[in-house]
C-alpha cells in the first residue's frame, strides 16, 4: 500500500473512532496527507532498509511537534504551537513516519487512568467503562483500537507499561538516557523517558531503532554507539535466566493478574528459560520514594509555566504577581497543583534532608537491589499492573489509590532501568493483562528478544 492509502485508512478509522474513545486530541488531515505524499514521492516507502518509511505513527501530546498543538494534556498549554520539533518527532520524520496527530494524556503525565486531562478521559477500547491506564492513556487507547499503528509514549513513573498493560500492547520505557528528551515537555527530569507503544515487540525493536540515539541538545543524553535492536529477535531462549521477584508475588496482586502472569512463565519455561527467585527487599519503598522525588522536580519544572512568554495567561489581574498566580490557578487542574505542593513543600528549607535527600538515598538502595539481582538473573519478569484495567471514577477520589497502580513500574525508573510490558492473557471482565520485563542497563535488544519469542 501507498503512505497515503494507509495514512487514509487510519485517519477514518479515528473519524469514526474517536468521538467514542477520545485518544486523539488534535488530528489534522491536511498536514498528514501531505507528509504521505512526501513519503510516496521519496521512493522509500516498502524499501528494506527504511522499513518505517510511511508508515503512520501518532504522538502524546507531550512531545513538542512544529506547526501542531502541544497541550501535554492541560489547560495551561491548550493554545501552544511549538516553534520546533522535539528530536525523538525529528528522528521518526527522518525515517519517513508518516504523523497522524496528537494522542490524549494525564495533564503534565501526571496520572495513571487518564482522568486528569483538560481534554477529558480516554476510554478503554475493550471496554468504555474502564480506564485505559496512563499517563500514555491516548497512545494506548489509540493503538489498541487500532486508531494507529504504533504510537509514542512517555514513562516516568510506569505510564508506557501501565497503559500498555491495560490495553494489551507492548510497550517499552528505555534506559534513562537513550532516547532524547529534547522537546518532551519535563515532569521530573531525572527519571521520564520517552519509548514505542505497539502491537508487538518486533514493532517496537524498529520504532527504538529510530528513536534511540545521542542528542547533544538533552544533557543527559547517553554517548553511544547506535545500535540494532531487532538483531537478536529471533535467538533461542535456552538458558534463560528469569529472576521472580519475592516482593513482586506477594500480596497486592489480583488473583486474575496472577494466574496470566503463572501461565506465561509457564510458557517461558517451556521455551527453555529457567526462573530463580531474586530479592529486592527495598521495592516497598519506591511508591513513597517516587512521590517525594517526581513532585520534587515537577515544582521545579512547571515553575516555567508563568503566563509570560507562552500559554494560557489570565485576562483579568492587578499586577505581575497576581498574573502569575490567576494564570497558574486557571491554567493547572487538581492533580497537577497537588504535585507542586507536595515538591514546593519537601524542597522547602528544614523539610529539604528529611524528605528530599532521605529519597534519593532511598533510590539509591533500589538501584542497589536491581544490581544485586541481575547478578543472579538474566531479565526479571512480574506483573506490570496489581489489576486489570479499573473502572472511571474507581480510584480518582483517593490519590494514594491511584498512586498505588504503579507499585511494579516505579522501581524501573528510579534506578534508570530498562522496562517493558507484553500482553499476557486475559483477567477478570476478559481484560488484558501485562507481563512485565525489566532488564539490566542496556539490555534492550535482549529484552526485545525475550519478548518476541514468546509472542
Ligand atoms: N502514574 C504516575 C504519576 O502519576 C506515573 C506517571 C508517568 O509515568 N508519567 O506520577
Amino acid at each position: 500500500a501507498s503512505a497515503v492509502e494507509l495514512a487514509t485508512l487510519f485517519l477514518e478509522r479515528i473519524e469514526k473512532l474517536n468521538p467514542t474513545l477520545n485518544a486523539f486530541v488534535t488530528v489534522d488531515r491536511e498536514k498528514t496527507l501531505t507528509m504521505a505524499r512526501e513519503a510516496d514521492a521519496s521512493g522509500k516507502v516498502g524499501a528494506s532498509d527504511t522499513p518505517l518509511s510511511g508508515i503512520p505513527l501518532a504522538h502524546k501530546d507531550i512531545f513538542c511537534t512544529e506547526g501542531w498543538r502541544t497541550t501535554c494534556g492541560s489547560k495551561m498549554l491548550s493554545n501552544f504551537v511549538s516553534p520546533y520539533d522535539a528530536t525523538v518527532v525529528e528522528k521518526f520524520k527522518a525515517a519517513g513516519m508518516v504523523t497522524l496527530g496528537k494522542l490524549n494524556m494525564d495533564e503534565f503525565a501526571m496520572g495513571s487512568s487518564n482522568e486528569t486531562s483538560f481534554f477529558g478521559p480516554v476510554k478503554n477500547p475493550w471496554d468504555t467503562s474502564r480506564v485505559p491506564g496512563g499517563s500514555s492513556g491516548g497512545s494506548a487507547a489509540a493503538v489498541a483500537a487500532r486508531l494507529a499503528p504504533a504510537a509514542t509514549g512517555t514513562d516516568t513513573g510506569g505510564s508506557i507499561r501501565q497503559p500498555a498493560a491495560l490495553c494489551g500492547l507492548t510497550g517499552l520505557k528505555p534506559t534513562y538516557g537513550l532516547v532524547s528528551r529534547y522537546g518532551m515537555i519535563a515532569f521530573a527530569s531525572s527519571l521520564d523517558q520517552g519509548g514505542p507503544m505497539a502491537k508487538s515487540a518486533e514493532d517496537c525493536s524498529l520504532l527504538l531503532n529510530a528513536m534511540a540515539g545521542f542528542d547533544p541538545r538533552d544533557s543527559t543524553s547517553l554517548e553511544r554507539p547506535t545500535e540494532d535492536y531487532a538483531r537478536d529477535l529471533d535467538k533461542p531462549l535456552q538458558g534463560l535466566r528469569i529472576g521472580l521477584p519475592k516482593e513482586f508475588f506477594g500480596e497486592g496482586m489480583d488473583a486474575d493478574v496472577r494466574a496470566a502472569v503463572e501461565a506465561a512463565l509457564a510458557e517461558y519455561r517451556k521455551l527453555g528459560a529457567a526462573t530463580v527467585e531474586v530479592n529486592l527487599p527495598n521495592s516497598g519503598l519506591s511508591v513513597p520514594a517516587y512521590y517525594v522525588i517526581a513532585p520534587a522536580e515537577a515544582s521545579s519544572n512547571l515553575s516555567r509555566f508563568d503566563g509570560v512568554r507562552y500559554g494560557h495567561r489570565a485576562a483579568d489581574y492587578a499586577d505581575l504577581t497576581d498574573m502569575y498566580s490567576k494564570s497558574r490557578a486557571q491554567g493547572f487542574g487538581d492533580e497537577v497543583k497537588r504535585r507542586i505542593l507536595i515538591g514546593t513543600y519537601v524542597l522547602s528549607h528544614g523539610y529539604y534532608d528529611a524528605y528530599y535527600l532521605q529519597a534519593q538515598k532511598v533510590r539509591r538502595l533500589i538501584a542497589n537491589d536491581f544490581a544485586e539481582a541481575f547478578k543472579s538473573c538474566d531479565v526479571i519478569m512480574g506483573p506490570a499492573t496489581p489489576s486489570v484495567a479499573f473502572k472511571f471514577g474507581e480510584k480518582s477520589a483517593d490519590p494514594v489509590q491511584m498512586y498505588l497502580s504503579d507499585i511494579y513500574t516505579i522501581a524501573v525508573n528510579l534506578a534508570g532501568l530498562p522496562g517493558m510490558s507484553i500482553p499476557c492473557g486475559f483477567g477478570a471482565g476478559d481484560m488484558p493483562v501485562g507481563l512485565q520485563l525489566i532488564g539490566p542497563w542496556f539490555a534492550e535488544a535482549k529484552m526485545l528478544n525475550v519478548a518476541h519469542r514468546y509472542q
